[in-house]
């Protein structure tokens, strides 16, 4: 397997639809799709076979990217459940009085806080060079499923308005999702971590 650069309009090499997404809608995506491409061998990007290799290298640091991404989603739902759980009055007094949301604001911010530092200790090993393919597989995999909790905690603290448009946990939720499945799914960071494990 080889990694190639191909140039927008290359015959052959055409784009595909819009996908309509549940969320993450300011970012488009689209397929790509080669039929019969036929590229020169310039185009080659680093070695020959090595195409596999790089891919790998590229996921390691994509996934701190997905990490950090799942953490600035479930902090801005954290955020937001935080200050409505203590505007919000029932049955006399702020909804954050009631145990069952207090908690609920407990473990948001205890499961944020070990994501924050799980994405940062993959991003220090980035940073000296080191390999990190366990360290971004565990933050990914911990900070993506940690945000779609937080986001859908966040949702039912705001009760009705939640569902709703006019607060903005409703995006944080629908947003949240694609962080478990992106730059490879949680199934597929369980894969590589045990892997890594194993091996040591
Ligand atoms: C909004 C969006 C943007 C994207 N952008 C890009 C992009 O820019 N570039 C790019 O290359 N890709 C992109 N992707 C693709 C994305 O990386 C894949 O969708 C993702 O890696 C999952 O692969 P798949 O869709 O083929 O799922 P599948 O591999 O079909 O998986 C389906 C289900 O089976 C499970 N599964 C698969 N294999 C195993 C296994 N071995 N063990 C256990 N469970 C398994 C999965 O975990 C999942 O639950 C994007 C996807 C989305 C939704």
């Amino acid at each position: 397997m080889s990694a190639f650069i191909v140039e927008r309009g290359t015959q052959g090499f055409l784009a595909g639809k819009k996908e309509n997404k549940l969320g993450m809608r300011a970012s488009e995506t689209a397929e790509i799709i080669f039929d019969h491409c036929r590229i020169h061998k310039d185009q080659l990007l680093g070695k020959e076979g090595e195409g596999f290799v790089q891919a790998m290298k590229v996921l390691d640091g994509g996934r701190i990217s997905i990490a950090a991404l799942s953490l600035g989603i479930a902090k801005g739902a954290y955020e937001a459940a935080l200050r409505y759980a203590q505007e919000r009055h029932q049955f006399g007094q702020p909804i954050a009085r009631f145990q069952g949301i207090s908690f609920k604001l407990a473990d948001m911010a205890t499961r944020i806080e070990a994501a924050e530092l799980l994405t940062r200790q993959a991003a220090d090993f980035k940073d000296r060079g080191l390999k990190m393919t366990r360290e971004s597989a565990m933050a990914k995999y911990y900070a993506s499923e940690v945000c779609v909790q937080v986001a859908n905690d966040a949702v039912q603290i705001h009760g009705g308005y939640g569902y709703t448009k006019d607060f903005p946990v409703e995006k944080f939720y629908r947003d949240a999702k694609l962080c478990t499945i992106g730059e490879g799914t949680s199934e597929i960071q369980k894969l590589v971590i045990s892997r890594e494990i194993l091996r040591s």
